[in-house]
């Protein structure tokens, strides 16, 4: 048996620690790592299933010019000679990258150098700009340096927990996990804040749905009542914070109870529940997440936060802290090695004795010395014809970024576009010029860096495929050919990961933090053998010392944003998020069937009420329209949201939907400090679609690039893949999608219903079901026949002589346990808590990333039909 291998998740900020053992090529299996000290061998549904995500289907695997096979040589000159050539005729500001938090630190070290010391240009940003830039900005502001000065630690040490803007649950469910035992073993309490109830908001002791866009409000009122009750540290503000002209002032003044509660739209009440919590609790840690820093006031917001926690002296003291939590798996090695374009490296920004010390330290020709395009303002710069040639790596910014049809034109655009990524054919990468093939999860080696500054090994354990080549490799190869051959002459991530931590520490008298020094010279073995560690110490600031040229943190006076009343046009607000078991652009996670199941489409959740108004019914189709666009989304009434609000999930693209995709909807507005772009308020437009028809098409083995209806979305089941469609005209034309062979076909005319199914070799290749008036069946028995032995016409009832009854939708992934199993397993046994159902049909009890759905479930079935069962 091969060797376990220890890694890291690929996949968000958490950053748990994986065992992985290759069982062949393309095959390992997966389970958490007990010794990394983020997740002490828990993983979440999309860690558990990692495994399912390695093989190779829509891979990238060689280097390709236009739409043709190309050496790595020639990709190669080519991208260097246009990149060399466009800085000599255009200047450096005509270049840029838009990289990701996908890259590791040693990818993104690698990257920065080149743009920032060598072409010339600060003109690199990262996607990471829309997930937490705005954390990054209020950390500056408030301590002098991008510190997060809080630990997972922190979550078992504290007494109070307050979430705000966070779906935890769904986003980081191995904290919400940290967090659940920390309430279960030492009775923490749990706050949320978020304008939605979502799975997080389960069994919490409080949930507060505050109108979107009013936490520096609600932030305000509560130091202004922490003031009033003398809960603020005098001792600690006079001895360690600085405060602007007349913040006292401003926070005492329009930020009592009931002025806050009115704006926040919540009950005086609730609001007094929260303060006097609060104010009650000294070992507080506020953790938040997208809701805070994907807003066009995003730093403001943080600043409040901080504020708080540094007025009541809750900073640098176990169990007491801000907690900024990251999205991506390495948007802080990003932040560290100085991969936004609003930092110059290693925590520096571009004060002239900053950029002269880094020029020194890389011998560097050519130093950037202002900040660069952040993400947003980048793509309108190729729109308006000041970019010339891009490199986008390992992100999606067609699907991604606001105003999404904007970011299309951009790379449509733009002369000269380079993509390198895993995946084939991206809404981005058919854009491209010159596509390369990267290192994918499990073939890269490097570093990361989690949301508490935990920095741990990903290590790789199957060969890289194809012509396939590791980032760091791919960017430095280019800076060779660009003439920088020495400045680039790695062979190995160990040299680059010793320079960024030699870079660190050089001229690094204790104004930075940011301090790898023990790092810089540990030997290839060494790096090799790396153990997780966090840099900056388990508490920093705990001296009350903090990155500012005085020593001390800076309070930040922060006024609430006017919220202007819905317009007639635009009466609905957008909000944006994720799914439990879905990331991103679904390019790894698409390919799970496991996963999919969770939510097989994207849905737009809107209040029962918003909706009985509208005309629209749960389950039918409705298109959401704003400004920028247009999209459809099948309907899901939620009495988690707010009347007048609506959500709908980030992941579906152009490759797996028709029509259904969100990135095109929010605007390109950002926040002034960070740039980070206001996801989460959107002005919109819900209104019903009626089609003429609706079905199911179930595919296996190769699959259509588009289905030619007005909608359609797809996701991966076992041996294929099912898109549910609607359209208007004749439905026939979807019968191009259906591969050729033995055909069976039933006709309803009176219900305007056609099945049609085809068998290759005794197989079931594809079926298509459309009907104009009736009942569509469940795919689940028709899914299960791809993968069968033999089948014939019977296969067009959608129904075998033995099938179970329908399952619902499914809950556990894991033990693929649906809605109607479980609430039927509640009532016939009469079960009452989450353990009991996990005891009886075993489900929750592998990941647990079902267990908030799980209490929902149960908390919605009134007790008395359970008593009546007994
Ligand atoms: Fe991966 Fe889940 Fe851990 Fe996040 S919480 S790092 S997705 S296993």
């Amino acid at each position: 048996m091969t060797e376990a291998i220890r890694t890291t998740c690929a996949y968000c900020g958490v950053g748990c620690g994986i065992s992985a053992t290759p069982t062949g090529p393309r095959s390992v299996t997966i389970k958490g790592d007990e010794q990394h000290p983020a997740n002490g061998g828990r993983l979440c549904s999309k860690g558990t299933h990692l495994g399912e995500t390695v093989g190779l289907t829509g891979r990238l695997l060689h280097p390709m010019i236009g739409n043709r096979r190309a050496s790595w040589d020639k990709s190669l000159d080519l991208v260097a000679k246009k990149f060399r050539d466009t800085v000599d005729r255009f200047g450096p500001d005509s270049v840029a990258f838009y990289v990701s938090g996908q890259l590791l630190t040693e990818d993104y070290y690698v990257a920065n150098k080149l743009m920032k010391g060598f072409i010339g240009t600060a003109n690199i940003d990262t996607n990471s700009r829309l997930c937490m830039s705005s954390a990054v900005a209020g950390h500056n502001r408030a301590f002098g340096e991008d510190i997060v000065p809080a630990s997972y630690d922190d979550l078992d040490e504290a007494d109070l927990i307050v979430l705000v803007g966070s779906n935890t649950a769904w986003c980081h469910p191995i904290v919400y996990q940290r967090i659940q035992a920390a309430r279960a073993e030492r009775g923490t309490k749990l706050v949320v804040i978020d304008p939605r109830r979502t799975e997080t908001c389960e069994g919490a002791d409080l949930h507060l749905a505050v109108k979107p866009g009013t936490d520096v409000a609600l932030m305000n009122g509560l130091l202004a009542w922490c003031d009033q009750e003398g809960v603020t540290d005098p001792a600690f503000i006079a001895d360690h914070l600085n405060a602007p002209e007349g913040f006292w002032e401003h926070i005492r003044t329009g930020h009592d109870l009931w002025t806050t509660a009115k704006t926040c739209d919540i009950a005086p009440a609730l609001l007094e529940q929260f303060y006097k919590l609060f104010a009650a609790t000294a070992r507080t840690v506020t953790l938040f997440s997208q809701g805070i820093n994907q807003s066009i006031r995003g730093t403001d917001q943080v600043n409040t936060i901080i504020n708080v926690h540094l007025a009541t002296g809750r900073i640098g003291k176990p169990g007491a802290a801000p907690f900024s939590i990251t999205g991506q798996p390495n948007a802080m090695g990003g932040r560290e090695v100085g991969g936004l374009a609003s930092t110059l490296a290693a925590h520096m920004d571009f004060a002239p004795e900053n950029v002269e010390r880094v020029g020194r330290f890389w011998a560097a020709p050519t130093m950037a010395t202002k900040p660069g395009l952040k993400a947003v303002d980048l793509f309108r710069a190729i729109n308006e014809g000041r970019i010339k040639a891009l490199w986008v790596m390992a992100t999606n910014p067609a699907v991604s970024l606001p105003d999404a049809n904007r970011v299309r034109e951009a790379l449509e655009a733009v002369p000269f576009l380079v993509v390198s990524d895993i995946i084939a054919d991206t809404d981005t990468s058919v854009h491209a010029d010159v596509r390369l093939p990267a290192a994918g999860w499990g073939e890269k080696d490097g570093t990361v860096t989690n949301s508490d500054r935990t920095i741990s090994r990903q290590r790789p354990f199957m060969a890289l495929p194809g012509e396939a080549k590791p980032d760091w490799w791919i960017i430095k190869e280019v800076g060779r050919r660009m003439g920088w051959r020495n400045a680039f002459a790695y062979d190995r991530p160990a040299d680059i990961w010793r320079e960024h931590a030699r870079l660190t520490a050089y001229q690094n008298d204790g104004a930075r933090l940011l301090n790898l020094r023990a790092q810089a010279t540990i030997g290839n073995d060494a790096y090799e053998a790396m153990e997780p560690f966090r840099w900056g110490g388990d508490k920093p600031f705990a001296d009350g010392r903090f990155s500012t040229p005085d020593g001390k943190a800076r309070l930040v006076l922060t006024k609430q944003m006017d919220l202007q009343e819905p317009l007639q046009q635009w009466p609905m607000t957008l909000n944006t998020g994720r799914y439990r078991d879905q990331w991103h652009t679904m390019t790894r996670t698409g390919l799970s069937a496991k996963l999919a199941r969770h939510r097989e489409e994207p849905l737009v959740e809107i209040h029962a009420e918003d909706a009985q108004e509208l005309g629209i019914a749960d389950g039918d189709l409705a298109q959401v329209s704003t400004a920028q666009g247009n999209s459809i989304f099948r309907v899901g009434l939620s009495d988690g949201q707010r009347r007048g609000e609506i959500f709908t999930p980030i992941h579906w693209t152009d490759q797996i939907s028709t029509g259904g995709r969100t990135g095109l909807l929010p605007r390109p507005l950002v926040d002034p400090h960070s740039g980070q772009p206001g996801f989460k308020l959107t002005p919109a437009r819900i209104e019903k679609v009626a089609t003429e028809w609706k079905g199911f098409l179930i595919l296996r083995g190769e699959q259509p690039a588009r289905v030619p209806c007005l909608w359609a979305t797809k996701v991966t089941v076992p041996g294929g893949a099912l898109y549910e469609v609607a359209g208007n005209g004749d439905p026939a034309r979807l019968e191009a999608c259906l591969p050729k062979g033995d055909r069976v076909e039933a006709v309803d005319v009176s219900r305007g219903t056609r099945r049609v199914a085809i068998i290759k070799d005794g197989k079931l290749a594809g079926v298509l079901f459309v009907t104009r008036t009736g009942l569509l069946p469940s795919r689940d028995w028709l899914i299960g026949q791809l993968e069968a032995e033999e089948v014939g016409a019977s296969v067009l009832a959608a129904r075998g002589p033995s099938s179970q009854p329908d399952k619902g939708p499914t809950i556990c992934v894991c033990f693929d346990i649906g809605l109607n199993q479980i609430v039927a397993a509640i009532r016939d046994q009469s079960l009452v808590d989450v353990p009991a159902i996990g005891k009886a049909i075993g489900a929750g009890t592998n990941c647990g990333s079902c267990r908030p759905a799980l209490a929902n479930i149960l908390a919605q079935i009134p007790q008395e039909t359970l008593h009546a069962a007994e």
